[in-house]
């Protein structure tokens, strides 16, 4: 894949980047080691204020990076400049909550026979991270802002569409102050992941993308040894229960399949609907689709802004095409424009069935497929029939419904008469295929922090040593 910007909104290719060598692939690595002896001498409040640094200079240039990452993967402007000002919300969360996720933990002393023992949090060295273009500046910050507080350094390998967006998050952090080489941008292809991660001085990796990608940076983590990261697709379900709020369940669903295009791993993407409420859903769901604006990415009035590439539009509407061709009906949209841009209308598909790709292959595009169910226990069964389990989302408004969807729902989170988003307060993550560990929250910063045990004896013959010694 060749590492350029394309306007997605007209085709034009406005800038193209040559892949880095593999000597300057190895200069970069090790900067990034000199730089994590260099970070993991400084304090956390000194990191914390390199990392308040980042979040001003986000927000003072608010704009033109908004404007930046519509123009390389085609999301509005509004919705550019809301995640612009997320990433700056995160970058403060850390530097203002990263003193207490990492300090000692004490043990229970006496348990253990020490005179004193606690956890340690440590960072473990320059981390790889690949990411894709979706989000091209909140995807990297939820892994950097916690990376970089903990100590450790990153090598981004960021999405090939998305090079300028890239190499503006390096400059970011080098002129919010941190140490040259603490984050670094390589501008290489997927090609050169082997190479990076095999290199023993690249300590883990994460990996936000698709389950092929996965799949590989897990084989190679797994070949070295190092600990790895994976948030990979998703289909999430969006269960409407009888009791709910039929109207703002629509209005709500609209948005939750159509922000960003429809190009969200935690987008809903199949609509389970109670047969009580089915038809009137369907309606009010269909109506306001269609009633979306598609159109400049730059322009206030817009909802649906251009897909990211033209495969990717392609793949879209051959994935609707083999539902129409098997049966399914298509209640909006559907249609694949002609004219400049990869634009994809938002489209409603129902009366899907198992053997049609929609079924249980995750969509990435403004495209809703809906579910007709009978029971609570066909919903979860629907809701849990594919092999992703990233978010989910049910409307009812019975609580003890409530209770169960959030015990029998198989995902990483469960959003119950809301939409599924990301918090840095809250972890981040899937179960199955939709990957594992999570980021945000501590739990996020942890998971590239070796979680020392510090236990400091009086000294005496068989102190420490319990009935098992390992
Ligand atoms: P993708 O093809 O997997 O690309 C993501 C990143 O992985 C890019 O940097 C890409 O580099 C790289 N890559 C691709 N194949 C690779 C390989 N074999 N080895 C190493 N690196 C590889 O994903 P996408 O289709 O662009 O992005 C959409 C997918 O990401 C969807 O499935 C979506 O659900 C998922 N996603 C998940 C989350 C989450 O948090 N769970 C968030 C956003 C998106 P190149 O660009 O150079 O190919």
């Amino acid at each position: 894949m060749p590492i350029a910007t394309t306007n997605p909104a007209t085709g034009q290719v406005l800038k193209t980047y040559e892949a880095m060598s593999d000597e300057q692939i190895d200069a970069a690595i090790e900067r990034a080691d000199l730089a994590f002896r260099q970070l993991r001498e400084t304090t956390v409040a000194q990191r914390a204020r390199w990392l308040t640094a980042a979040a001003d200079r986000l927000d003072a240039e608010r704009d033109e990076t908004a404007r930046l990452m519509t123009t390389e993967m085609g999301k509005t402007y509004a919705a550019a400049k809301a995640e612009v000002t997320k990433c700056a919300t995160a970058c403060r969360f850390y530097a203002d909550n990263a003193p207490g996720m990492l300090a000692d933990e004490p043990a229970d002393a006496a348990a253990v026979k020490a005179k004193r023992a606690y956890v340690r949090y440590q960072p473990i060295g320059p981390v790889l991270a690949v990411m894709p273009w979706n989000f091209p500046l909140w995807q990297v910050m939820r892994f950097a802002a916690p990376a970089l507080m903990a100590g450790n350094t990153g090598l981004l390998k960021h999405a090939s569409n998305v090079p300028q967006t890239a190499l503006y998050l390096e400059d970011l952090f080098r002129r919010a102050g941190f140490p040259e080489g603490a984050f670094t941008t390589l501008l290489v292809g997927s090609d050169a992941v082997d190479r990076i991660l095999s290199d023993p001085r690249v300590r883990a990796a994460t990996l936000t993308g698709s389950e092929p990608a996965g799949r590989s940076i897990a084989q190679i983590a797994g070949r070295e040894i190092k600990k790895t990261v994976l948030e990979l697709g998703g289909s999430d379900p969006f269960v409407v229960m009888p009791s709910a709020d039929l109207d703002t369940a629509a209005e709500v669903a609209t948005t939750a399949r159509c922000q960003n295009n429809g190009q969200s791993c935690i987008a809903a993407k199949r609509f389970i609907v109670h047969t009580d409420v089915f038809d009137a859903f369907a309606e009010k769901f269909a109506a306001r689709m269609a009633a979306l604006r598609v159109g400049d990415p730059m322009d206030d009035g817009t909802d649906v802004g251009p897909l990211a590439s033209e495969r990717g539009r392609d793949e879209v509407h051959a994935q609707v095409t083999d539902a129409v061709d098997q049966g399914a009906t298509v209640l909006c949209g559907g249609e694949k424009p002609s004219g400049d841009g990869w634009y994809y209308p938002p489209t409603v598909v129902t009366d899907l069935r198992p053997e049609m790709r929609m079924w249980s292959e995750e969509v990435f595009g403004p495209v809703a497929g809906l579910f007709r169910v009978g029971s609570y226990s066909e919903a979860i069964e629907v809701a849990n029939g594919t092999s992703f389990g990233l978010g989910s989302n049910a409307w009812t408004n019975d609580p003890a419904e409530q209770e169960r969807f959030a015990v029998d729902l198989d995902a990483g989170n469960v959003f119950i008469n809301g939409m599924t988003t990301s918090y840095p307060e809250l972890p981040f993550g899937g179960v199955k295929n939709s990957g594992y560990g999570r980021e945000l929250s501590a739990a996020g910063m942890r998971e590239f922090c070796n979680t020392k045990t510090v236990w400091v004896g009086e000294g005496e013959a068989g102190a420490g040593a319990g009935a098992h010694s390992e």
